[in-house]
């Protein structure tokens, strides 16, 4: 199991680093990878997408503040990792990916590992998971080119959406959106790299 660089004393939250011990990372990672699967760093995981860096999982979990009973929807499920991560500090987790085979599977992986509370479905992650709102935490673990209105709408009071804004390949910078009486108080994390948030919804949305 993973022994994570120095740089990680800057994640404070000791069930964050204990979960980020405990799940097994090679599991999600793809054969030609393996030797590299607890090295702080992304991997490919297939169709042009990554495994996310495991500092920038923690990090993004930590910042989502979740309990026990919180309910939290991810957008970008990819090869299932974080979801993972997230389904043994949440209740129940939702998780959208707009890549079928990707959704199908992380879908076996997570089932294999015994993760009963996620729910996984093909789609795209612009418009949530109207139904199932309102979510404690929502992170997204792709950019998007401006932050998505319905998901600000499937908050809940108090909730907290972790996502990075930008455009493809530079200057994206991680936020945490908190909704709080009405409002989405935004505070700036700093900058980070991620692969883009596609959506046909995303321009038409935004305007
Ligand atoms: N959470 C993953 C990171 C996956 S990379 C991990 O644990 O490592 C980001 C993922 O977001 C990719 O799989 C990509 O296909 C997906 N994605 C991109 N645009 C999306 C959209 N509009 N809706 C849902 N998923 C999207």
């Amino acid at each position: 199991m993973p022994k994570w660089p120095p740089r990680w004393s800057e994640i404070k939250d000791a069930d964050v680093l204990a979960v980020m011990e405990r799940v097994p990372r090679h599991r999600f990672v793809p054969e030609q990878y393996q030797g590299d699967a607890y090295e702080d760093r992304p991997l490919p995981i297939g169709h042009g997408q990554t495994i996310s860096q495991p500092f920038v999982v923690a990090l993004m979990t930590e910042l989502l503040e979740l309990t026990g009973e919180s309910r939290v929807l991810e957008i970008g499920t990819g090869c299932g990792y974080q979801t993972a991560i997230l389904a043994e500090l949440a209740e129940e987790v939702y998780s959208l990916e707009v890549i079928p085979e990707l959704s199908e599977k992380a879908r076996r992986q997570l089932a294999e590992l015994g993760y009963e509370n996620v729910h996984l479905r093909a789609g795209d992650g612009w418009y949530g998971w109207a139904d199932k709102a309102p979510f404690d935490g929502i992170i997204v673990t792709a950019a998007a080119p401006a932050w998505p209105p319905p998901l600000i709408e499937q908050l809940a009071e108090g909730g907290h959406l972790v996502i990075p804004v930008g455009p493809t390949g530079w200057d994206q910078i991680l936020w945490r959106g908190t909704w709080q009486e009405g409002e989405l108080q935004k505070q700036r994390i700093g900058p980070v790299r991620f692969v883009p948030l596609v959506s046909q919804a995303q321009y038409k949305d935004s305007e």
